[in-house]
């Protein structure tokens, strides 16, 4: 587990600034909420603090230390995407496995780890199957199993629930919650859900064209937003 800093941090595409100034602590095993319109720069934000972008501008702090030149491989998060991007032609327990046998593990402490995660998240009984005899929530599973067996310091999550059914939704979002409290982990998660903020979050963040416009607690947002922008996102009508 570790804290998350963004100091400062900006980025353009081209001449485009996308993301202007930002900003913000994130306590370790804190839970943030990125919430914000469609290309407010949520995503990018989470490439920028993944090492999947280079800052234009900032510094990005993980654990006290500045990561902003280390490499992506080597910042210790894990990235859970909407689309799951499995390995098709992959067993499950593969897919799970995949990232550790770069690492030099053997045979058994991988499978010993891939059957530790799937009876975590209960798709044990799944792990000789490929990914297309899987459900969309099962998939996502998979692809939450697949970033937890690397025990990351940090999990970045970017709209992972958005493809599924609203019942679905509801269940991803309980194992979500579990989730963090049981490792007590650090982390950002991106939703379009008003719902999905306001019960995971510790702390939301309100993004508007690439800049924070309120940080509060779900409480602090929906009693006293800052302005119309923020109370469009989560506040109480007013
Ligand atoms: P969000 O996730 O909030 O919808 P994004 O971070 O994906 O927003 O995008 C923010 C803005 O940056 C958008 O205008 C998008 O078109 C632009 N953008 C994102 N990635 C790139 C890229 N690789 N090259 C050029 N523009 C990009
Ligand atoms: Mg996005």
């Amino acid at each position: 587990m570790a804290s998350v800093a963004l100091r400062s941090v900006s980025k353009s595409f081209g001449h485009v600034p996308v993301i202007t100034d930002v900003n913000l602590e994130i306590a370790d095993g804190e839970l943030v909420v990125f919430v914000g319109p469609s290309g407010c720069g949520k995503s990018t934000l989470l490439r920028l603090i993944a090492g999947l972008v280079p800052v234009g501008a900032g510094d990005i702090v993980i654990d006290g230390e500045v990561v902003t030149d280390i490499p992506a491989s080597k910042r210790g998060i894990a990235f859970v995407f909407q689309s799951y991007a499995l390995y098709p032609h992959m067993t499950i327990a593969r897919n799970i496995g995949f990232a550790l046998e770069t690492l030099g593990l053997s045979r058994q402490e991988i499978d010993a780890k891939v059957a530790e995660v799937a009876a975590t998240l209960k798709i044990d009984h799944l792990l000789a199957r490929r990914p297309r005899e899987l459900s969309g929530g099962q998939r996502q599973r998979v692809a939450i199993g697949r970033a937890l067996v690397r025990q990351p310091e940090v999990f970045l999550f970017d709209e992972p629930l958005s493809n599924l059914d609203s019942d679905l939704r509801m269940e991803m979002r309980m194992e979500i919650a579990k989730l963090h409290a049981n490792l007590a982990a650090t982390m950002i998660y991106v939703t379009h859900d008003q719902v999905e903020a306001m019960t995971l979050a510790d702390r939301i963040v309100v993004l508007n064209r690439g800049r924070i416009e309120q940080i509060g607690t779900p409480q602090q947002l929906y009693h006293a937003p800052q302005n119309r922008f923020v109370a469009g996102f989560i506040g109480s009508p007013r």
